[in-house]
């Protein structure tokens, strides 16, 4: 191989590991542990008020804008206002690929969204998060007459707010709809499997991993809950 050519390579070389190196950095593939203890890294970071305030800057917007995006995680969470998702788990532009919704409820249109950022965008893992003092949950937990569409957009947490009355006849609308907030998180991992086949294959080859978690919007602290507890019936070959 002459000196030219080996020079060629080495230049090709050196392109490629900066390439990798910036998947490595990106969520390109980071498992979904891995993605999972960046996020957990994160909130601490901000229960700590020492953010990083990592890609939040205009070289990562530059970069993400000529390379594309590599999302470490996608997030179906509420879209109450005190639930910002790069905020409180500390991450910035390119990062989180997120749905949001009054309730985190998954419809056709969340989880269509859900499948492109699993089967396009390659992110491995998905946070359905809950919150305390959900308005949605509330609203529903207090049979609020609701105008609209938001009866329509509430209509998933009806099922699980009744459940928790039925478990606890005596308690108080604010302490159903407590208890209902964390509930509805695993009925929406649930309905998740049972609304898109694509999802529950690629959970069942542990392509993508799905998990829990709540946030405190008293503490800023996100308790993580796991996978649904009856995640290998829910994602069986054929289940819906
Ligand atoms: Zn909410």
């Amino acid at each position: 191989m002459d000196r030219k050519i080996m020079g060629i390579v080495a230049v090709i070389g050196v392109i490629l590991s900066a390439v990798l190196a910036l998947a490595t950095v990106d969520g390109a593939g980071v498992s979904p542990d891995e993605a999972l203890a960046r996020l957990k890294e994160g909130n601490a970071h901000f229960l700590a008020e020492a953010p990083t305030h990592r890609n939040r800057d205009m070289a990562r917007r530059e970069v993400t804008a000529r390379q594309g995006q590599f999302p470490l995680a996608m997030i179906l969470s509420c879209s109450d206002s005190r639930v910002p998702v790069e905020i409180l788990f500390d991450q910035g532009v390119g990062d989180i690929f997120s749905v949001r919704t009054a309730g985190n409820v998954s419809g056709v249109m969340q989880l269509g969204s859900l499948e492109y950022g699993a089967e396009h965008l390659g992110a491995r893992l998905l946070v359905v998060l809950g919150h305390s003092k959900c308005g949605a949950v509330t609203a529903v937990a207090k049979n609020a007459k609701e105008p609209g569409n938001i009866p329509a957009a509430v209509a998933p947490i009806v099922p699980v707010v009744k459940a928790v009355r039925d478990a606890h006849p005596g308690a108080s609308d604010d302490d159903v709809a407590g208890m209902a907030a964390i509930q509805n998180v695993f009925q929406v991992i649930a309905d998740i499997y049972a609304g898109s086949p694509v999802l529950r294959g690629m959970a069942r080859s542990g392509r993508i991993k799905v998990v829990g978690a709540f946030y405190h919007i008293e503490s800023g602290k996100v308790d993580w809950l796991g996978p649904h507890p009856e995640e290998a019936r829910l994602v069986a070959d054929g289940a819906s």
